[in-house]
């Protein structure tokens, strides 16, 4: 048996008298100082692990799991939340892997455009996957920009919206997301003699293009509490990751016209092929996107291209109820505050599915049908006897007057 004073670190081989205490473990020994050294490692992992944004929650979820996140609030739209879970998976696999300086495979950004009618559920997709992630998300609508000297928003304005929503603080902002909405409506308008104005159009792809392909920003802190001191905040944009929406509305037109060569070019195989003329989106390739005016740069660097598919009434009724924060959830969710049983029949879904599609009032028209159906109840009934509410169809189409469809289609 080994003398006490023999016994020795099973790391730096230190003596047990040259050690402040010595740890046994089952077939070894650590010293205070290795100890001491091993926790620094940890935490410097650990701090190295925050940095990037990639704590072990984030780094574990994998396409399919993000995918099903985006199930539990977001209806159909299949097509869109792969495509989106495998961008997501690879863009912060990407991240991980800058760390790693020896390797000559440089993973490149994969910022994504969904082409799809308003109202089908873009945002959300973008904003549900920033939720999953933990990370800064913020909006902006490219209308807004335009080239620096003009009026309107720089460019960089996109990045203090995304500081803002960081709390200011730069490393999480420059893991954030950012979804710029209506990027079709910076498409080059060149082709067309009539319109002589081109401020929001090609030169404001110019510019975001230095974004997107990641560069180093000088971003003025609006309203920061932070740095108050500090005139400008540098923002690096190669590690954020965009998704850009739009309507793109014609480009069914460029669509099918490109099909229909195709068809000629490649004789009877692909004519042969039905094609689904009542949502051509589902055919959509980057040249679509070229032929309607947005630069080949731009689409360069927006290299996932989805679409969204129309709503229909079942998607409609889907989303009244199914999502994870539907909005009869949240009614009924309301109610139970105030102490009153909520309860919606199938009849009324389906009058309210309906109304909706025959106005056009989409997705967030269902909202709005809603509110002028509920709102009575929402005032009369908190502090009332009544503690069981059932909406039939009858008390539906008594509260929605054709005055209030008339101004809900109005206001859409
Ligand atoms: P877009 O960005 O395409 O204009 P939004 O994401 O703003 O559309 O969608 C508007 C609203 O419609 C959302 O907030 C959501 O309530 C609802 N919505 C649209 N599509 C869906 C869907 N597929 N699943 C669940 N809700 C949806």
């Amino acid at each position: 048996m080994s003398k006490e004073q023999d016994l020795q670190c099973s790391f730096c081989g230190r003596k047990k008298p040259e050690t402040d205490l010595l740890i046994a473990g089952m077939d070894a020994h650590i010293c205070d100082k290795c100890i001491e050294q091993a926790h620094g490692i940890v935490e410097e992992e650990v701090a190295e692990l925050q940095k990037t944004g990639l704590t072990d929650d984030l780094i574990l979820k994998k396409p399919k799991e993000i995918k099903g996140f985006l199930d539990t609030y977001i209806i159909g739209q299949d097509q869109t939340k792969k495509a989106m879970s495998v961008a997501v998976y690879n863009h912060y696999k990407r991240l991980l892997q800058t760390k790693d300086d020896d390797d000559e495979v440089e993973i490149e950004k994969s910022n994504i455009v969904l082409v799809g009618e308003t109202g089908t559920g873009k945002t959300l997709v973008a904003r549900t996957i920033a939720k999953m992630l933990n990370v800064p998300f913020s909006i902006v609508d490219a209308t807004v920009l335009t080239q620096a000297g003009y009026v309107g928003e720089d460019v960089e304005s996109i990045l203090s919206r995304l500081l803002q929503a960081a709390d200011y603080d730069v490393e999480k902002a420059q893991r954030g997301i950012v979804f710029i909405d209506e990027i079709d409506k910076i498409a080059r308008k060149g082709d067309n003699p009539s319109i002589t104005r081109d401020v929001s159009g090609e030169g404001v792809q110019q510019a975001l293009l230095k974004l997107l392909e990641g560069t180093v920003v000088n971003v003025a802190p609006k309203g920061g509490r932070k740095h108050p001191e500090q005139k400008f905040i540098q923002v690096d944009t190669k590690d954020i990751l965009f998704i850009a929406g739009g309507a793109f509305s014609g480009i069914d037109r460029i669509i099918s016209k490109r099909l229909n060569r195709q068809a000629v070019g490649f004789g009877a195989s692909l004519a042969d092929d039905k094609i689904d003329e009542e949502n051509l989106l589902q055919y959509i390739i980057p040249s679509d996107l070229k032929s309607f005016g947005l630069i080949p740069e731009i689409i360069g660097r927006l290299p996932v291209l989805s679409y969204m598919n129309p709503l229909d009434a079942n998607t409609l009724r889907a989303i009244l109820t199914e999502p994870k924060n539907s909005i009869i959830k949240q009614y009924t969710k309301l109610f139970a505050m105030d102490d009153v049983t909520f309860t919606i029949e199938e009849d009324a879904l389906i009058y309210i599915v309906d109304k909706a599609v025959q106005y056009r009032l989409g997705a967030r028209g269902l909202r709005s049908l809603c509110e002028a159906i509920l709102t009575d109840a929402m005032f009369e009934l908190p502090g009332s006897e009544t503690k069981e509410f059932v909406v039939t169809k009858d008390y539906a189409e008594g509260k929605l007057t054709n005055t209030t469809l008339k101004k809900l289609k109005a206001a859409s």
